[in-house]
């Protein structure tokens, strides 16, 4: 028995961060009969926003953003369904920005209750405080009113998540707002302006362009790095279509306040990174989503001797096991170096990383083909790789890219562009045309991918696709009927069913 085996913890584990991974960690390590505390504390935004327990999906993610997402949508049925017969008039339809704010964090509100009774039944200890290690062993913990404890634990898995970054530039922190605020913003934020390109800045400009304000997106360079970029750039024109401004290759210089006031004024200037010219604006909210940062910076790894990006990102290394440098820390979540940031992804790994630590089991996580969808006005969800990835990895003449616009049938009679929307499949024609990543922009994105994906993890090929009978009037039929490739040139057209 090594030393640290023989001596006494108060705790079997302590898991550091009360979210997505976090809860799904420290729920099933109870479920599994081990002694469990699980630490969760929110530091306020600069603006002073905070929120319960559940971490960034619930309070200030997925969550909120797929309910506000949904009011936009909501907004455009309403106007899509006077062309199917209903008697109203598109013009009154306006939305009470207090009321939906209150509608969404009433439902939060029963989600942070619903983890708080959900850890008491399964007895973990939940601890509203902040920690930091002293030692790989022992943790110190703060509370709101300031009130230190410690505590020790044989083993600790860390998932702190990340918090928004904010541009290095004068007026950032003062007077711009993250998707941290936004989403409890307690009145309507008028003329917007996003900066950043990526999921956050794009789905937030897109629900607040559907909800009826004037919205500007800043684009660095590209939109939606790390994406399949033919797709990406339609989900930019689909916005900039619904009357998004787009400013590209624009960074933000200075933020200055004009007026106070709930909304303010603030004028923003911008440089082009091509040609230095600048350019000012004014606009009522500045929401900055750059990117977010590990919050792993100010809870002690260095005392407790783990290794992680100090410098840069805050992320943590692992082994295939969720295994820091350190035997006995662990890391689930975002805070993992190179793995996808996604509340399913910390969760599955969270749930399977304690029944590998408590319950004899040898399942490893596994972190590829994991689905995604951006929530952008036409949603965009993904499985697998971009069509650049496919080349780079298979080279171009090695695979096949299947392709096809769409027409959802629901767009029809409103009479919405029957081109629009798209799908494309990317297979290996040197494994039996295995599939390897699936494209598709339309309608319930999300919806769609969740069960190709599940196909994925089964290998499967164009010919099993093909075998697939289409359920019909939908979107997703498309995936089993296409034929055209990319390199035949073939018309892609849609006119009708
Ligand atoms: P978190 O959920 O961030 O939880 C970490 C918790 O630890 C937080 O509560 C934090 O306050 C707490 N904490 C930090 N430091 C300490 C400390 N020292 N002591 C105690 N507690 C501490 N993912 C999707 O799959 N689908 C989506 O649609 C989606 N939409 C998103 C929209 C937005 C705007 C954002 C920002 C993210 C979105 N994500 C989405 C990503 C998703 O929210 C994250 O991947 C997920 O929450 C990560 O879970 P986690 O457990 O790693 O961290
Ligand atoms: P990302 O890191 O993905 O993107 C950051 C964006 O900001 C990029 O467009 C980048 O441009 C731009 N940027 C960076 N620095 C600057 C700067 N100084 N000035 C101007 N622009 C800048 O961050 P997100 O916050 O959007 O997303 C974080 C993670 O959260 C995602 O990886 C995702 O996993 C998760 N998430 C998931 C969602 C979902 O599932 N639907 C929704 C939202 C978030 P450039 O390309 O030039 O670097």
């Amino acid at each position: 028995m090594t030393e640290s085996e023989s001596r006494e913890y108060e705790y079997d584990l302590i898991v550091v961060g009360g979210g997505s991974g976090g809860l799904a960690a420290s729920k099933r390590a109870a479920e599994l009969g081990k002694k469990v505390a699980v630490l969760d504390f929110v530091k306020p935004t600069p603006k002073g926003t905070t929120w319960g327990l559940g971490g960034t999906c619930v309070n200030v993610g997925c969550i909120p953003k797929k309910l506000m997402h949904q009011t936009a949508l909501l907004g455009k049925s309403i106007k899509d369904a006077k062309a199917f017969g209903w008697d109203v008039d598109p013009s009154s339809v306006k939305l009470n920005w207090s009321n939906m704010v209150l509608a969404v964090q009433d439902y939060i509100g029963s989600l942070n209750w619903g983890y708080r009774v959900q850890l008491r039944d399964k007895k973990v200890n939940y601890v509203n405080a902040y920690g930091t290690l002293e030692d790989a062993h022992i943790i110190k913990t703060v509370n709101r009113r300031g009130k230190e404890t410690k505590m020790s634990a044989e083993k600790f898995i860390i998932a702190v998540g990340e918090r928004p970054k904010y541009p290095d530039i004068p007026g950032a922190k003062e007077y711009s707002i993250t998707s941290d605020d936004l989403f409890s913003l307690p009145y309507c934020p008028g003329k917007t302006l996003a900066i950043g390109a990526s999921y956050v800045s794009l789905e937030c400009a897109g629900f607040l362009k559907g909800i009826g304000l004037d919205v500007s997106v800043m684009v660095r360079s590209i939109f939606l790095r790390g994406f399949d970029q033919q797709m990406a750039e339609k989900v930019g024109s689909y916005l900039e279509q619904e009357g998004v401004t787009i400013y590209r290759k624009y960074v933000p210089v200075k933020i200055e306040q004009i007026a106070e006031g709930e909304p303010g004024l603030y004028r923003v200037t911008a440089k082009n990174t091509e040609t230095g010219e600048e350019i000012t604006e004014e606009y009522n909210t500045v929401v900055i989503a750059i990117g977010r940062e590990s919050a792993t910076k100010s809870i002690g790894l260095e005392n407790a001797g783990v290794v992680y990006n100090s410098k840069g990102n805050g992320k943590i290394p692992v082994n295939d096991e969720e295994q820091t440098n350190v035997p006995n820390i662990y890391s689930v979540g975002d805070n993992l170096e190179g793995k996808p940031e996604l509340t399913p992804m910390a969760i599955q790994t969270g749930r399977i990383l304690a029944e590998r630590l408590f319950g004899g089991s040898t399942i490893k996580s596994d972190y590829d083909n994991v689905p995604t969808t951006v929530f952008t006005p036409l949603e965009y969800s993904c499985c697998g790789l971009s069509e650049e990835d496919a080349v780079e990895r298979f080279d171009e003449e090695n695979i096949e890219v299947y392709h096809s616009n769409l027409w959802p049938l629901e767009w029809s009679v409103p009479g919405h562009s029957s081109n629009t929307c798209y799908a494309k499949v990317i297979c290996n024609l040197k494994d039996s045309e295995r599939v390897i990543g699936i494209h598709y922009l339309g309608p319930n994105a999300g919806e769609v991918m969740q069960g190709f994906s599940a196909a994925m993890k089964c290998g499967i090929t164009k010919r099993q696709l093909d075998a697939t009978i289409g359920i019909h009037p939908t979107t997703a039929e498309i995936f089993t009927t296409l034929t055209a490739t990319k390199r035949s040139g073939d018309s892609i057209e849609q006119n009708g069913c």
